[in-house]
């Protein structure tokens, strides 16, 4: 009984390893985010391993059915529709209830898009910040952007192709103009990078808009900005709209100061 964690290509179909192929081959289940798509991946290795469904982004019904394979002494290989599982997508719930049932887990290498975006920009890479997708909702957004703000490390992000130029609109309005990169199609044919500011992204995103799959790197907060006060990071979300409440949660996380602090400092502004 072991739990496989295998990662799958993220474009190019040859960008998996003889591990994660043999791995395939000898699990007696495949459990896939998306059984349809791992199916073609399936078909082109002639891998004729039982596929299941597993996603607990949308429902944690499979959790169990896993489970039981799992306990009945089973060998299950866990893949997501692209990368490695559990980065911004499905496997957490699952390996947490192995590793609390003593039941062994298994992470085989492979890829994953940030990684090869992060190496491609050229941007500083010993320190970094991963956070996926950014939240949907404005408010929960512009919460996280302040948090985000007074941080020296490069980020990065995943974006839908639809939504980067409002994300990138956000990211202008809430950090100011800074350098970010946009890797898009990684290992594909139409592999793309562009350096520039964001505005000239934004630009560049509404003259010629792209399709496809992307990551998006900004840089860091400018030294200068690192010493902004407590009174101007709060002026600058009131006049962003956000409400005052909302604004001293933001900026005491971000400083990582005590609320009433925060608080205080409010108060005393007109
Ligand atoms: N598990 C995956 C990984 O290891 O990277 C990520 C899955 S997440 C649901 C899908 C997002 O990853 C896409 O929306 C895009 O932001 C990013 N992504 C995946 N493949 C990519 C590629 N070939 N080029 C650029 N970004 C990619």
């Amino acid at each position: 009984m072991k739990l496989s964690i295998c990662p799958t290509p993220i474009g190019n179909l040859r960008d998996i390893t003889l591990r994660v192929l043999d791995t395939l081959n000898e699990a007696d289940v495949i459990a896939a985010e998306d059984s349809r798509h791992t199916r073609k991946l399936l078909t082109h290795y002639d891998i004729k391993t039982r596929l299941i469904r597993y996603d607990d982004h949308h429902s944690q019904a499979g959790l169990e059915t896993v489970m039981d394979l799992l306990r009945s002494g089973k060998h299950v290989a866990l893949v997501s529709d692209a990368g490695m599982p559990v980065i911004s997508d499905p496997g957490i719930p699952l390996i947490r209830q192995c590793l609390e049932e003593g039941i062994e887990v298994d992470v085989l290498p492979g890829a994953t898009a940030f990684v090869n975006a992060l190496v491609l920009s050229g941007l500083a890479a010993d320190s970094f910040t991963f956070y996926g997708f950014l939240p949907r909702k404005q408010s929960e957004l512009r919460r996280k952007l302040a948090e985000i703000k007074p941080r020296k490390e490069v980020f990065i992000i995943y974006e839908a192709p639809h939504r980067i130029v409002k994300t990138l609109t956000e990211l202008k309005a809430l950090l100011g103009n800074r350098q970010v990169v946009l890797a898009r199609e990684l290992t594909k044919m139409h592999e793309e990078v562009l350096r520039m500011d964001i505005a000239s992204l934004m630009e560049e995103l509404t003259l010629h808009p792209r399709k496809g799959e992307m990551v998006l790197l900004v840089s860091g907060a400018p030294e200068e900005e690192i010493s902004t006060t407590i009174e101007q990071e709060l002026i600058s979300l009131l006049e962003l709209g956000m409400s005052k409440n909302d604004a001293i949660k933001a900026v005491a996380q971000s400083r990582h100061v005590a609320k009433r602090e925060v608080y205080q400092v409010a108060m005393k502004l007109k």
